[in-house]
């Protein structure tokens, strides 16, 4: 029996990343793009932001959903960027602005304060259907790590060049990027998400 999910968003690549992942555990699962209208994300939380997105998606398609939302959280500053990780040198400003920022604002802190983590959410929702009530969930991925003091790597994206997984000496865009699909928060959020879609799946 196949499964039909769709991804809330608009960006290919991701339901590309989706349907790796997802495919590799569970054949059976084929992930949709959704194309519909896009909820205002005015969430305070990674997981409200993503619930709000597949339920937006789950009610305009009546079919299972999902989405993610993501980013960088820095100890020293409270846990920010957080869910503001995209745009945290303001509205159309690039990830390298957004790092160079970053960086700036922890010029004076020493190593040992620079504690930082990585965090996926990702929101699962099954909408309800012929008397079947509906069902949520989220599945949580941490990424411990610390941030360098400056960029290296040429790989990966947004603050990649910036942050030294625990464990490491490099940086997330020095990690060949199999090393880290296998153990980022994207990989461990999925890891979180399969057992509950199989369940799902077979309901
Ligand atoms: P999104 O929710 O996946 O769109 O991620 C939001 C923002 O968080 C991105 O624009 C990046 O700045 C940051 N981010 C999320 N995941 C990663 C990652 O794996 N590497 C680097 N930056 C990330």
């Amino acid at each position: 029996m196949t499964i039909e999910v769709v991804l809330a968003t608009h960006n290919q690549h991701k339901v590309q990343e989706f349907q790796r992942i997802l495919g590799a555990a569970m054949p059976e699962v084929t992930v949709l793009a959704y194309d519909g209208p896009e909820p205002v994300e005015d969430g305070v939380s990674f997981s409200e932001n993503a619930l709000i997105k597949a339920r937006a998606a789950a009610a305009h398609t009546g079919r299972i959903a999902m989405a993610d939302d993501s980013g960088i959280s820095v100890d020293v500053l409270g846990g920010a960027p957080g869910i503001f990780s995209a745009r945290w040198a303001g509205p159309g400003h690039r990830d390298r602005d957004n790092l160079e920022l970053l960086l700036a604002q922890l010029a004076d802190i020493a190593p040992k304060h620079r504690a930082a983590t990585f965090l996926c959410h990702i929101a699962l929702v099954v909408p309800e259907a012929s008397g079947q009530p509906g069902f949520e969930h989220v599945s949580v991925g941490v990424w411990p790590g610390a941030l360098a003091t400056e960029a290296s790597g040429e790989n990966g994206f947004g603050y990649d060049p910036i942050f030294i997984p625990h464990g490491y000496e490099i940086s997330a865009a020095e990690l060949p990027p199999e090393t880290k699909n296998d153990i980022s928060h994207r990989a461990r959020a999925f890891a979180d998400l399969i057992p509950t879609l199989k369940s799902v799946a077979r309901a």
